[in-house]
């Protein structure tokens, strides 16, 4: 661990949660600052500046979609959401809210690392100003720069909005991103209820992406929540 390994802040309730959290963040070389309350966590965003956020959202004093709104007001530092079985509503409210990606309990050290990983990278490309002009996964291959799909030799023909679905989850690839998150930027703020057109595009780019598209390989459904384009 040297100074500059990634500052990871921990804001969680549970003493066993934190425990398994500050295991497996030290064995991978991470630094973290630890708060057990919304309140400890949002001044520790601004005393510790973190590279990255776990947070909890069942916490004893604000909940953690709140935390994810006040600090999603001034700053873009990726939030992992931590969420307990029966806490549907509130993780896709704080994946919404800005939330990059989140993680059921119990869960193990490798979803973690993963998740951080992606999120981490994410980071570092915004800051870089821009991604990578072409996206390629397995046999996937989106050249951004000149609109085109790519599967092996062979290109895709995609309808406008079909790319533009596509090129949103290119650039969310490896997170989660929220049904409502699809629709608005696809369609428009005034769709973000319309979940059929999603199905039906999914099931159009599966058809066209994937070899069997009833058993996707790179176009994943999280249930209940929304789609994941896989990025390794
Ligand atoms: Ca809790």
């Amino acid at each position: 661990m040297t100074d500059s390994s990634p500052l990871i802040l921990i804001i969680e309730d549970e003493p066993q949660i934190r425990r398994f959290l500050r295991a497996a963040l030290h064995s991978h070389g991470y630094r973290l600052v630890e708060a057990e309350t919304a309140t400890d966590g949002l001044r520790a965003v601004t005393t510790h500046p973190p590279d990255l956020i776990v947070l909890d959202l069942g916490l004893p004093d604000l909940d953690g979609l709140e935390v994810t709104r006040r600090v999603r007001e001034w700053s873009r530092v990726p939030i992992i959401v931590l969420s307990a079985r029966g806490q549907e509503q509130d993780k896709i409210a704080a994946l919404d809210a800005g939330a990059d990606d989140y993680l059921t309990k119990p869960f193990g050290v490798g979803e973690l690392m993963a998740r951080m990983r992606v999120a981490l990278r994410h980071s570092a490309q915004l800051n870089q100003d821009g991604n990578e002009p072409v996206f390629q996964v397995g046999e996937l291959r989106v050249d951004l720069a000149r609109r085109q799909v790519w599967l092996a030799e062979q290109e895709v023909r995609l309808t406008p909005n079909e790319y533009k679905l596509l090129i949103v989850l290119v650039q969310h690839a490896g997170k989660v991103v929220t049904h409502r998150q699809l629709l608005r930027e696809v369609w428009g703020p005034g769709y973000t209820s319309e979940s059929q057109y999603l199905r039906v595009y999914v099931g159009n780019l599966r058809h066209k992406l994937e070899c069997n598209p009833a058993r996707p390989r790179y176009l994943l459904t999280e249930p209940g929540v929304g789609y994941r384009l896989v990025d390794e």
